[in-house]
């Protein structure tokens, strides 16, 4: 099986969020199955290892009535082959998204991917697009590539990965980026709500459409939170399954982990992470106490990620016997607030308001506690890698974070984190609080952070639901 991956980032190339480890870490775990992989992203300028990668061949694409360049670069990592389409205009600036021209620079990368494909004779049997970046492939091949000799046969499957962010647009884009026709608008194919929306689209054109954790492909079935495409949602839900992501166990790993002082696995745990512990407390100016319970929060600030849960009972956390770390960026607002808080109690609170990798794994590995009370969580990544550094998620019991953290039962000793329902800053609150008493009990603590640790959420299993759901849509 020939399976060609795009979307919009991805590790160790670049990254913004969890699509990019996802697309760093899916292929090549499926090669390792024996799949044949590749990864189709666009070249940024900020990209790294950038000068690695071999030129390939250029030429000239239809965008729509626009005439573009189209360059192509390629490397191969880990037995998986990588395209990079290169356009100075459209990706030669700085970072990822947020330009007045999103829309036209996906556009100009759908059209790439389908003509590169032609051009460099790759035709695998499976397309698999990611969120809505890559989404309007779907439509295109069904409309207008897929009846060309070349491109008959290839099964379109469609990753969500954050139902939040779908590519809505004027209509008039239809036509002026993708010379599609105004009825695919009219009839409600590439429209929802009254406005054009590329994720609605390729839900309704794939042929699959894949979601990051069994828990979060039921929730997006309802109103709750399906953001609007719970009709369309539910209409293909026969073609909807739901496969919890993986981390990459090789460079998450406390044996190895470059950016963390005191290497540990689940053997010398209780000697070596305090260590890691002590050092992480010393670096940001926190009292060193190996005894305090230190809590890690790493993350986007965004509504999704539970902020206002955190606000609604921070003074009352930082009056308890605990010590917060908080990594992030994002929303102004919540930053302001942050920023607030610790300097008002700076021995209890480090606020670290910026992306930084070395630090976030420093914060996975030395932390005793992860905090993750979000409103709606596809699948979460962070609590995988708290879980494999072995420190102890506490999150919401929404999509994937459902999936990977099974609550701790004190009489039977059983789980590997703490968990709440509802999105409520009290039983948030109470959750805490349970976790800390426990943390202060040894023989419970020492006993859920092995199980924790001994956790697997690599991509052994996902990965094998993936092949076999793809497998079942070839021979159909
Ligand atoms: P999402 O994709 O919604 O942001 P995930 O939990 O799936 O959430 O993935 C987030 C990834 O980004 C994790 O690998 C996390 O460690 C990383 N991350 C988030 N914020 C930061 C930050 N400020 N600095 C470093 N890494 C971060």
């Amino acid at each position: 099986m020939k399976i060609l991956f795009v979307g919009s980032e991805c590790a160790p190339f670049i990254k913004s969020g969890g699509l990019a480890d996802v697309l760093g870490s899916l292929p090549k775990a499926l090669v390792q199955q024996g799949v044949e992989c590749s990864v189709v992203l666009p070249k940024y300028r900020d990209m790294k290892f950038a000068d690695t990668l071999e030129f390939v061949t250029s030429y000239y694409i239809w965008v729509s009535w626009r005439r573009e360049y189209c360059g192509i670069f390629k490397t191969v990592l880990d037995g998986v082959t990588f395209y990079f389409i290169d356009n100075e205009h459209y990706f030669g600036r700085p970072g990822l998204y947020s330009y007045d021209d999103d829309n036209e620079r996906f556009a100009y990368f759908d059209f790439a991917v389908l003509e590169m494909m032609s051009h460099l004779d790759i035709k695998p049997d499976i397309l698999s697009l990611h969120d809505w970046q890559a989404a309007m492939i779907a439509p295109l091949y069904k409309e207008r590539y897929g009846y060309y000799e070349f491109y008959r046969n290839i099964k379109i499957t469609f990753t969500i990965h954050n139902i939040a962010y779908q590519g809505k647009a004027d209509p008039r884009l239809i036509n002026d980026l993708y010379a599609l026709g105004d009825h695919l608008y009219y009839n409600g194919n590439l429209r929802n709500d009254n406005c054009f929306n590329m994720m609605k689209s390729a839900i309704l054109y794939s042929d699959l459409v894949t979601t990051v954790s069994p828990t979060y492909a039921n929730e997006i079935l309802t109103d709750e939170y399906g953001e609007g495409m719970q009709a369309i949602l539910n209409m293909k839900r026969d073609r909807l399954i739901g496969i919890l992501n993986g981390i990459d166990y090789d460079t998450n790993n406390p044996e190895t982990d470059p950016n963390i002082l005191y290497h540990f696995n689940i053997d010398n745990w209780k000697e070596e992470k305090v260590k890691n512990k002590l050092a992480l407390q010393r670096e940001l100016g926190l009292p060193e106490n190996p005894d305090i319970p230190l809590i890690g929060i790493v993350t986007r600030l965004t509504w999704q990620k539970g902020l206002d849960l955190i606000f609604d009972k921070i003074e009352e956390l930082l009056n308890r016997d605990v010590q917060i770390v908080l990594l992030g960026s994002g929303d102004r607002h919540y930053e302001e607030g942050l920023s607030y808080w610790a300097g008002v109690y700076p021995e209890k609170f480090s606020c670290n308001l910026k992306y930084d990798f070395p630090l976030s794994c420093r914060i996975y590995a030395s932390c005793d506690m992860f905090l993750m009370p979000s409103l709606f969580e596809p699948c979460g990544l962070s609590q995988m890698m708290s879980l494999r550094y072995g420190t102890i998620p506490i999150v919401r019991e929404t999509g994937g974070l459902k999936d990977s953290v099974t609550p701790y039962n004190e009489y039977n000793m059983t789980g590997t984190g703490f968990s709440f329902a509802h999105y409520n800053s009290d039983e948030m609150m109470s959750v805490i609080d349970y976790a800390t008493h426990i943390y202060h009990d040894k023989a419970h603590w020492n006993h859920i952070v092995a199980s924790a640790m001994s956790e697997k959420l690599d991509w052994e299993a996902s990965g094998k639901q993936y092949i076999e759901a793809f497998e079942s849509l070839l021979n159909e």
